[in-house]
Order: C-alpha cells, then structure tokens, then sequence
C-alpha cells in the first residue's frame, strides 16, 4: 500500500466516527465506523433500566468534573485536555480537572476498585471496546471503575503528529472534532442528527442496515442507538425516569437543526432522502464540524445555568 491510500484509509478510519462514507465513498470496503459504544454496555444500561440521554444528565451536581486517563504521553493528554476544554469557558458554572493538586495528570487502571476520576478515557482498539465513544454525563455511574467511560481508539497513535496545539490545521482537524463531540456527550449532548428536521430527511433504516453489514457489523442496539432518535429517546425517558425520577426526563431539542454542530454526523448523499441538498448536512468545508458550533454552546449554556 502506498502512502497516499495509507492516509486515505487512516482518514477515513477515523473520520467515520462522525462521518458514514462521505469523504471516503471510493473506500467503501475499507470503512469502518468507529462511533461504537460496546454492546455490553448498552445491554447493561437497558438490564438496569438506566439508559437515559440529555440534558437531565448535565453535571449540576458540581462545579468540577474530575478526568483520568490510562495511556497517553504528556503531549497527547494535553491535546485532548486543551480540544476538551474548549467547551467550557469562564462563563460556564462547571470546569474539567485533569491533573491533581500536585499537577500530576489524573490516571486510572484496570485494577482500580475506587473511581480515579469521573471521566475515565481509554484509548482501547481492541473491537469488542468499540472506536470513538463516550457515556452521556452522568450515566457514568454505572461504570465500573477500572472501566472507561471514553474511549478514543487509535488518537493515542494519531495525535501524536500534532505535537502541540499550536498548528492552526490541528483545530480543523478530524481528531480534534472527534475529541470536542465526545466531551459534548460527556456533558450531556446527544447527536444532533437526532433533530426531527434530520431524522425525517435521513434515510433510517438503509443507514441502520448500512451499519450492520460488513465491515462495520454494529449490532442492533448500536445501530439504534447512535442513528435512530426514536430509539435513543425512548430509551432515555424511560430509562432515566427510573434513574433520576426527581426531574424533568424529557428531552430538549432546538427549534432547528444546527448544520454546524460538532454532534452533527456527516452522511454520504444516498443516506440523505434529498441528497446533497439535505439541510442536515455538516456545513463546514471540511466535510464535517471539527469544532463547537453557537448552537452547541447555546445548548450547553441551557444545560449548565449560571455561571458569569
Ligand atoms: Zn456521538
């Protein structure tokens, strides 16, 4: 393989957390979906009747949300820390805290018997741990503490041609994208793609189907979970009814779809009823959102009230 198809297919592997052929309709065998939240524990959260969405899963409850890591090299934490971060400003009530009081960088294990931190990334490429994924806010309680609550897949190996966050292409990166929508699940975000406007435009069932088959063979609760919003609300009502049965479960959704949100899934134009016309279509240049949108920002300010 020369080293032209090796960045094409490495981009695509890794593009395909947001993006389904898209950018990479000559690769079609060769794609693979890397937005997989292990089975196990999707059937874990509906065994427990727990499955539950945003934003009643924001992190009021406290003002600093604690974040280890297991892996990565200084450089590499601290990418993710500064594309993680960009979500919460001075005028956000909450903050992320990546290193301790003796500014050593938070780390877990899988030997731990007590929590290290409420986030817990782990950058696992095995395939039954999935690619790109994130347990919604504060669903990480179910947990188990030696277990992640994020996995980035292979960034620990891609980052590290970024060197510092100091490369303006480094913020329009797909990377980048990718760490920024997975901290928005972290807080509470759900996929924008879940939007009315995008879901009766999106082609459900042949984008499900898509999915199933080789080579990304996602399993049904997968496929439901991350492409189909009837699936992902119900469950969450349901489940986080049960969960948190003191507040107010329903699901929150902007007047319009935001076509510059960073939880916006890219689609190739056949997964689209309108095609390339599809205003549920990413809107930046790149083909996909890599950073936060106003939108995103707006949702999150609605999420965490307060602040300056
Ligand atoms: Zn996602």
């Amino acid at each position: 393989m020369d080293t032209q198809s090796i960045r094409r297919v490495l981009r695509c592997a890794f593009l395909l957390s947001m993006t389904i052929v898209g950018q990479c309709s000559t690769l079609a065998a060769e794609e693979l979906l890397q937005e997989r939240i292990p089975t196990k524990l999707i059937k874990a959260w509906a065994d427990d009747k727990r499955l539950v969405g945003s934003p009643s899963l924001a992190w009021t409850d406290r003002t600093t949300i604690t974040v280890a890591f297991n892996g990565g090299s200084d450089q590499i934490r601290q990418l993710i820390a500064d594309a993680a971060s960009s979500w919460l400003d001075s005028s956000m009530p909450i903050k992320f805290s990546f290193k301790d009081k003796n500014d050593r960088w938070r780390t877990w294990s899988a030997k731990d018997k007590s929590s290290a931190a409420t986030i817990r990334i782990a950058f696992s490429t095995k395939p039954e741990d999935g690619g790109y994924w994130s347990v919604i806010g504060r669903m990480t309680a179910i947990v188990p503490p030696n277990q992640q609550t994020m996995n980035l897949g292979d960034l620990e190996t891609v980052l590290q041609k970024w060197g510092d966050d100091s490369s303006p292409s480094w913020k329009r990166s797909y990377a980048h994208g990718t760490i920024v929508h997975e901290f928005g699940h972290a807080l509470g975000l759900a996929h924008e793609h879940f939007h009315p406007e995008c879901q009766s435009d999106l082609d459900v069932s042949k984008i499900i189907a898509y999915v199933k088959g080789p080579p990304n063979n996602w399993s049904e609760e997968q496929a439901l979970f991350n492409i189909d919003a009837n699936y992902y609300f119900k469950a969450s009502k349901t489940d986080q009814g049960k969960a948190f049965p003191k507040q107010d479960n329903e699901p929150e959704i902007g007047p319009h779809i935001d076509q510059a949100s960073v939880m916006l899934y890219a689609f190739a134009d056949d997964f689209y009823k309108s095609k390339s016309g599809s205003k549920c279509r990413p809107t930046d240049p790149e083909g996909y959102n890599p950073v936060a949108s106003k939108g995103d920002y707006a949702a999150l300010k609605a999420f965490y009230p307060g602040g300056n």
